[in-house]
């Protein structure tokens, strides 16, 4: 089967868009305005806050540097690794509007030498491994160029 038959599905469902410009999915509390990311579902983290509903929102897919390391050992569970294991830089990104930090892989092919605080980094998905009709992706950063 050519690679261009495969379909592209999300490798954890529900956690990002799968659009040209792919989005994470986050929720943002009604009631005082927090953004999660993973969603929170049933009840805002925030402890001065009380609210128990949540929208679903997208959030911002550019953001800056904030931290970043060299993940040079398999993570645990949730997380997902490619098999065999590479070592891959992983950015900690700032959403300005959001006024939260995410998590993310960094691209393939740029590592942690790469980076620096404040650097602007955009959302992107690289496909994280195949079967003969998936491509499973995930989102990752990659710097703005
Ligand atoms: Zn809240």
């Amino acid at each position: 089967m050519s690679r261009a038959t495969k379909t592209r599905v999300p490798a954890v469902e529900g956690w990002f868009t799968l659009d040209h410009e792919p989005r994470l999915l986050g929720t943002r509390c009604t009631t005082c305005g927090t953004f999660f990311f993973p969603r929170q579902a049933f009840f805002c983290r925030n402890p001065a806050c009380s609210g128990t509903e949540l929208d679903e929102v997208e959030l911002s897919r550019r953001g800056r540097v904030w931290s970043f390391t060299d993940n040079r050992y398999p993570p645990p569970p949730p997380a997902i690794a490619s098999e065999p294991f590479e070592p891959y830089a992983v950015a900690a990104v700032e959403l300005a509007s959001e006024q939260m930090v995410v998590m993310g892989q960094v691209v393939h092919g740029v590592d942690a030498t790469a980076l620096s605080a404040g650097m602007e980094m955009e959302l992107t998905l690289e496909t994280l491994y195949e079967d003969d009709e998936h491509e499973y992706v995930v989102w990752k950063w990659r710097p703005v160029t």
